[in-house]
């Protein structure tokens, strides 16, 4: 598996803040039934995924800044491309791209808000090992 000591690089791979290794989540973002399953720990290096219950409460936040993002970006988006159209294409665009985007959104919200407020920090001697 390969090893990034980068976090940007391991944020957008979602993969465990302490050794950039294991995966935060269990299944693929396409398989919309378990698409939010996350093990209760690295499989890794063995770091606890949920520091306290409740932990990804915090995550509505910043997932609420994304939906706010892809609005506005497929409002203007459609506004310059089709040339101002009725409100109901503003509408069902936004829609569709929201629905399409929420597994997107609720996963990367979630490792942002361990990233961020998780306490955890890379650290390369975890990257070695292997439970
Ligand atoms: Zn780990």
């Amino acid at each position: 598996m390969a090893n990034s000591d980068s976090t940007l690089v391991s944020v957008l791979q979602q993969r465990c803040p302490r050794c950039h290794q294991g995966q935060l989540f269990t299944h693929s973002a396409l398989n919309l039934a378990h698409f939010t399953e996350m093990p209760p720990a690295c499989p890794v290096c063995g770091q606890a995924y949920e520091p306290e219950p409740g932990f990804y409460w915090g995550a509505m936040y910043i997932s609420f800044a994304f939906s706010t993002a892809i609005m506005l970006v497929v409002g203007f988006a459609v506004y310059y491309l089709l040339d101002d159209p009725d409100t109901w294409v503003y509408i069902t665009a936004v829609a569709i791209f929201s629905l399409l985007l929420t597994p997107a959104s609720l996963r990367y919200s979630r490792t942002l808000m361990l990233y961020l407020f998780g306490g955890v920090h890379y650290d390369a001697r975890y990257a070695a090992t292997r439970r």
